[in-house]
């Protein structure tokens, strides 16, 4: 723990300096809970105008994925965390080695940005995760049409399920990705779930309950997720189990959410890790006793780990930036959103929209999860985001 004893030997915090990598709605959000712990917060991020710009006064304009950037703003620091894995690990493998901390390791992020690494690291582990093969290039994918169906992400650079292609049959391999990826054997999904794990500096861990998450067919974004997630006793028991197993796996500090598909039969398999604060993670700031944002800040302070237990069921959706629409923001409905007396609402300051841009979310709070369900279908036809003509 940081800290220091004073002469009567009780044990004092200490301000830290922080720093974050990235400064979107993740660094926003994280830097709205910053001040109830004694922390000095900075962020690294190129778009002056960045959500975190609202919120957090120390914010220095650079690339996260520029070495020279990463160290000079690391070097300042006596913690460092991300909002995002496509960040330069080798500075932060550098900043490691001269004494900063980095939260998760850079290991831990050189592991988890590299899809083909991040697969590998399952199969080490024993961990149960889809059978996959490794591709270079798009003609290589004619060699495996024993494989398919199966789902080929590139192995870099992928993002809300922008490298992801299935390729289901022969015909599909014309739009494959000609680049270094995996192709990974298509699970028959029931249920998309994920769990975050808390892993403090100590080697403690807290679980979050398991969430349910429903994708946008189209934008393949998270559409509406609900907590907890509608899965029986048995299936949490093993979601839980491999959710702790691929945290602690890393032997790092960090908090963990845990994507798993649930298949027909029950069988839980690993998709993908992100070692960060998680849009699956967004209900918990109302929802539960520590949210996630909270939860990062005690693990990043060294702090014991936060209470993970639910306090109300809740329904999340995100707000998206309406079709068509291009340009300087504006929310149409948000009045009316704003009276739903258990909607949370949370927009995240971006000052232009485009379809389907991640503009804010919302957390409704009920004990009656089909009745939230009903209010967040009515709410994304209520409020929408558009520009200003
Ligand atoms: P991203 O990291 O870009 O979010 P994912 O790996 O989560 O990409 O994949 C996006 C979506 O594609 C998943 O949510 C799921 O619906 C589908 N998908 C991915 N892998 C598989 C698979 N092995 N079997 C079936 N569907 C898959």
């Amino acid at each position: 723990m940081q800290g220091q004893h004073n002469k009567r030997g009780e044990f004092q915090f200490i301000m830290l300096r922080i720093g974050i990598l990235g400064g979107g709605q993740l660094g926003r959000m994280l830097l709205q809970e910053a001040p109830n712990y004694p922390v000095d917060v900075h962020i690294l991020e190129s778009d002056p105008n960045c959500p975190a710009s609202n919120v957090g006064k120390n914010l220095y304009t650079g690339n996260f994925s520029s070495y020279d950037d990463v160290v000079s703003f690391g070097m300042q620091m006596d913690v460092l965390t991300t909002e995002i894995e496509h960040v330069n690990v080798d500075a932060l493998q550098y900043l490691e080695d001269q004494g900063v901390k980095i939260i998760p390791r850079s290991a831990c992020l050189r592991t988890i940005k590299d899809k083909i690494g991040q697969k590998k690291f399952y199969q080490q582990q024993g961990i149960q995760s889809p059978a996959y093969r490794v591709i270079h290039t798009r003609d290589e994918l004619n060699g495996h049409l024993d494989f398919l169906p199966a789902a080929q992400k590139l192995a870099k650079g992928g993002y809300d399920g922008k490298g992801v292609q299935l390729i289901l049959h022969n015909d599909d391999i014309a739009k494959g990705f000609d680049a270094p990826s995996v192709l990974e054997k298509l699970v028959d999904i029931d249920k998309e779930i994920a769990v975050s794990v808390a892993v403090g500096q100590d080697g403690s861990t807290a679980i979050y309950p398991a969430v349910e998450m429903v994708f946008d067919p189209v934008l393949n974004v998270l559409d509406v997720q609900v907590c907890p997630a509608g899965i029986s006793a048995a299936v949490v028991e093993k979601a839980n189990a491999l959710a702790v197993k691929v945290a602690t796996g890393f032997a790092s500090p960090g908090l963990f959410a845990v994507e798993m598909f649930v298949d027909k039969q029950g069988e839980v398999w690993v998709n993908e890790t992100a070692p960060r604060v998680h849009n699956s993670g967004h209900h918990t700031i109302e929802a539960h006793y520590s949210s996630q944002f909270d939860m990062l800040w005690r693990i990043l302070l060294g702090y014991p780990l936060g209470n993970t237990e639910m306090i109300q069921s809740s329904v999340m959706l995100n707000i998206l930036g309406a079709e068509g629409e291009v340009g300087p923001v504006r929310y149409e409905g948000l009045k009316a959103v704003l009276a739903i007396p258990n909607a949370f609402v949370h927009l995240y300051g971006k000052q232009s929209t485009k379809p389907g841009r991640k503009m804010g979310h919302v957390t409704l709070m009920g004990d009656d999860v089909p009745q939230l369900l009903q209010q967040a279908h009515q709410i994304k036809t209520t409020l929408l985001v558009k520009a200003q003509h």
